[in-house]
């Protein structure tokens, strides 16, 4: 969508409740603003950041079929057949969709032969990919039917429908999806259906936290906006997660930091670098 036309759309839903689109609360502040009419609120109750005006559900599945790009290279841009290749002969290493540093956690996370994960919001399949390869047992699960279809080309069978995924699942896994869902609650209640008793949500997404935003004011400003809805922030995982163990922090590189939570207490890292990550064994939160 253009950013006329996205314009045009927020002025046309101005005038919509703004109502926070995790725990419904009407009662927030206004904390950042773009174009006059659009709005980053901080919900007073969950503490979620959330964009004014809202897209429906139904705007949001069309617009992941039709119209969804983005100009950083590394979300949407489907590669030609011979950079797939060359992609894939190396594995993705050393690529902007390298995620080698990532299974070295999942591994450390869960010591044992067979790791079942579940890739939500697989895009066309890069990170299924690479988790295959790393012997875990995969399914994909993508909104967008295009970049589902391209899955095939890695030889992966990338669901449209999230009926279709099999439960009991040690890791329910997304990246930089969080933000852009219209209903967070529903991919909370969707992962503790699918994960075991000490299965993990594990989820990465720009990081909206108020240390991050001190340090790095004018990407903060940026991080939020046309495609991505909500900006969340440790303080909001923290208060969803709250009777259960959690990790949070934002530089997964730090693998000594991710190897000392014991994986019973709830623990919150620095929170100031520029991608949030949290894990969290969510069976038994009541959401
Ligand atoms: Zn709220």
């Amino acid at each position: 969508m253009t950013k006329s036309r996205y314009f045009l759309r927020s002025i046309l839903r101005f005038n919509t409740a703004k109502l926070c689109p995790y725990c419904g609360s009407g009662i927030s502040k206004v904390i950042d603003r773009k174009y006059i009419f659009t709005t980053l609120n901080e919900c007073s109750q969950c503490s979620l950041f959330f964009r004014h005006p809202l897209d429906t559900i139904e705007f949001n599945y069309k617009f992941y079929q039709e119209e969804y790009e983005q100009n950083d290279g590394i979300t949407t841009d489907l590669p030609s057949d011979v950079e797939l290749q060359n992609l894939m002969s190396k594995n993705f290493f050393g690529s902007g969709k390298d995620v080698s540093g990532i299974i070295k956690i999942l591994k450390s996370l869960l010591a044992r032969p067979t790791v079942k994960v579940i890739d939500y919001g697989a895009n066309w399949g890069y990170t299924s990919y690479q988790f295959r390869n790393a012997g875990f047992d995969v399914q994909s699960y993508e909104i967008s039917l295009p970049r589902a279809k391209f899955g095939k080309k890695l030889g992966l069978e990338i669901i449209t429908d999230e009926n279709s995924l099999i439960g009991n699942v040690d890791i329910f896994f997304n990246s930089h999806v969080i933000e852009h869902l219209p209903d967070i609650k529903h991919i909370f209640l969707l992962a503790q259906k699918l994960l075991t008793n000490d299965g993990y949500f594990i989820s990465f997404c720009p990081n909206g936290s108020l240390d991050f935003k001190k340090k790095h004011p004018e990407n903060f400003h940026t991080f939020w906006g046309q495609v991505h809805p909500n900006y969340l922030n440790s303080y909001f995982f923290c208060k969803a997660f709250k009777n259960v163990p959690y990790l949070i922090g934002s530089d997964c590189s730090k693998q000594e930091d991710i190897e000392g939570w014991d994986k019973n207490c709830q623990k919150i890292l620095d929170v100031s670098g520029i991608e949030l990550f949290v894990f969290a064994k969510i069976k038994n939160q009541h959401f």
